[in-house]
């Protein structure tokens, strides 16, 4: 079964979208299916409750876009790693501890305007996959 609902994305994405469609033969909604099911089986650490260890790396077009954050997740920031490539800020944040509090981090990342991606550590038990 199949449910349907409207997206906004990026005017960038979307011709992407479409010339990797034309190319390939293969529709949009089955494109966009298959690169959620890469994020969501990726995400699924931040998903199922359990304790997590990974880095989430994170890009800001402005500087100190994230100060206050390390404060407010000490708890399970174990290190943090801050640069500039290019004018922007990378930051990388080692962390450790319940997956609700990685996610929240993560989440609290994007909602600033950074891009962010978080690398697991370890894997998730085959039983506590959400799939
Ligand atoms: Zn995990
Ligand atoms: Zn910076």
């Amino acid at each position: 079964m199949k449910r349907r609902f409207g997206i906004s994305i990026d005017e960038s994405i979307a011709n992407t979208l479409e010339v990797l469609s034309h190319q390939t033969g293969v529709n949009r909604s089955k494109l966009i299916e298959e690169a959620l099911k890469g994020y969501l089986e990726h995400h699924s650490h931040l998903l199922v409750p359990h304790t997590c260890k990974g880095i989430l790396v994170a890009r800001c077009p402005n500087r100190s876009l994230l100060a206050g954050v390390s404060e407010q997740y000490k708890e399970i920031i174990k290190a943090w790693l801050h640069s500039h490539l290019d004018g922007e800020c990378m930051e990388a944040f080692f962390v450790e501890g319940d997956s609700a509090k990685i996610r929240d981090l993560y989440s609290s990342i994007l909602k600033k305007g950074c891009s962010c991606r978080y690398v697991p550590a370890e894997s998730l038990p085959q039983d506590r996959r959400s799939d």
